[in-house]
């Protein structure tokens, strides 16, 4: 069983697309298959090696590997299309003497022509053959006029092309509605990608190609370039897309849809993977979160999803947090620290153990990597302007009691030295408050916040100067 990934080097990877090639992944890892990667690139003016090499790094960074691909060879190569055109152009001559395609010199004019009179009839384009049956006298003026021209395949009529599709199940396309007489090379002698895909795929070896529902209605075009060439053709499994919440093509406007700023906000690879392998099934026991080893055991191809699915922004969040309480503790810090450098704090003189420290107090509160810039504030400042909530709180008589209690406390009587696990006692018996109007306070005294981490925890790390200072401002603001 062989399988392949083939992104076009257009822009960034989509959130979409990745989805794809982690199906792909996942069912060559069930199988032990070999894993192609192949860059489809022959749209020149829109690709970029900057594009090609974001993607592979995301894929990289995804987890993702493959056996053959551009960055480490294999023997189907070359694995870009561009370096293939060779190639191309000797099936492209075999199509040629079969009659299977035909040159075409009709120029843009008559294209629109033919398009225009096509929406005046209410009709979709389709070619009208007019080339397929040129005089030689009608070529030498043509190319005489310095005409350039495409290669048409010659789609034969009246055939029914049955696709059994492992997914979809069977579909069944009327050559006679698929567009007629297709473009496979156009005049400046760039292949296409609908012709080349079937000489790759069947070069390459390509046992099943696994792929997005949006490339259905290409397969029948492709199933008649791969019979027309005598090719193999692969085994086809085309899966629902991904949607936004109102169900529209999801894009922009629906949240970020770029694999490299899922990267950047802080999402973990492995929660991505989790989350994108399973939108559309669900596993048996009704886990969402999964381990990659159970994953693999229990997708397959025929329940990759039928439909589309809707791609749920809070679910993926709510996903991730899971993977960072669970991450181990010296990786998770490790990747936090970028964070917190980029919130502007300066991390020099804080020792591993104290960052493991407040990683492990603070990443129940993070859903993505980057929430820890709006956290950590708790133990760099000194002082932590209250918000609204906490702000609100502050202002209740009893939070009043409790501030005044603490700062009588660290005036006077509190020893330093034992500050953290007497402070929350003698708060108490001062106050005689107790549950939450005794610790709620406290909290928002001491880190400005309702919610956060343990406090018996995180009063030892915040430490005693920033205590005392933080009970003075508060002191100050509110009594
Ligand atoms: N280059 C195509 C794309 O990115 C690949 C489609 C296919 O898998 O055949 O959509």
């Amino acid at each position: 069983m062989r399988l392949r990934f083939a992104p076009s080097p257009t822009g960034f990877l989509h959130i979409g697309n990745l989805r794809t090639a982690i199906c792909n992944y996942l069912i060559a890892k069930k199988y032990n298959a070999q894993f192609v990667l192949r860059i489809e690139d022959t749209d020149l003016d829109r690709s970029s090696k900057e594009s090609e090499e974001s993607i592979i790094y995301d894929l990289k960074w995804a987890g993702i590997e493959w056996n053959e691909g551009p960055d480490i060879g294999g023997e189907c190569g070359p694995y870009r299309q561009s370096e293939r055109f060779e190639i191309y152009k000797e099936y492209t001559d075999k199509l040629l003497q079969k009659g299977y395609a035909y040159y075409c010199y009709c120029n843009q004019e008559e294209l629109d022509e033919m398009r225009k009179k096509g929406i005046s009839e209410n009709k979709s384009f389709v070619y009208s053959g007019k080339c397929k049956e040129l005089s030689e006298k009608e070529i030498v003026k043509f190319k005489n006029e310095g005409r350039k021209p495409s290669v048409r395949f010659s789609v034969p009529e009246e055939q029914t092309i049955t696709i059994d599709d492992l997914v979809k199940g069977r579909v069944r396309f009327d050559s006679d509605n698929i567009g007629g007489d297709f473009i496979i090379v156009r005049p400046d002698g760039i292949p296409v990608y609908n012709y080349i895909v079937v000489i790759d795929d069947a070069l390459m070896k390509i046992t099943h190609v696994i792929r997005g529902e949006d490339h259905l209605s290409n397969t029948p075009k492709q199933m008649l370039i791969a019979r027309a060439l005598n090719l193999p053709e692969p085994l086809y499994a085309h899966h629902g897309l991904m949607l936004g919440q109102d169900r529209g093509k999801l894009s922009k406007r629906h949240g970020i849809t770029s694999v490299e700023m899922y990267r950047k906000e802080g999402y973990l690879p492995q929660a991505l993977m989790n989350y994108l392998a399973m939108l559309g099934w669900a596993a048996e026991s009704g886990e969402e979160i999964m381990p990659l080893s159970d994953i693999v055991e229990q997708i397959d191809i025929e329940n990759l999803a039928k439909t589309p699915a809707v791609f749920d922004f809070q679910k993926l969040k709510w996903m991730n947090g899971n993977y960072i309480r669970d991450y181990p503790i010296n990786e998770l810090t490790e990747l936090l620290i970028p964070y917190i450098q980029q919130t502007g704090y300066n991390l020099d003189g804080k020792d591993t153990s104290w960052l493991e420290n407040v990683a492990g107090l603070l990443r129940g509160n993070c859903e993505v990597l980057s929430d820890i810039g709006n956290l950590i504030g708790i133990f760099m400042e000194d002082v932590v302007e209250p918000d609204e909530d906490t702000d609100k709180l502050l202002r209740e008589d009893y939070s009043k009691k409790i501030i005044e209690a603490s700062y009588k406390l660290i005036q006077f009587s509190i020893d330093e030295k034992n500050y953290s696990d007497n402070l929350v006692n003698d708060i108490k018996n001062e106050t005689s408050l107790k549950g939450k109007k005794l610790f709620l306070p406290i909290r928002a005294i001491l880190t400005g916040r309702i919610k956060g981490p343990e406090l018996d925890k995180a009063i030892p790390v915040i430490g005693f100067d920033k205590c005392r200072m933080r009970i003075e401002y508060m002191f100050n603001k509110y009594i």
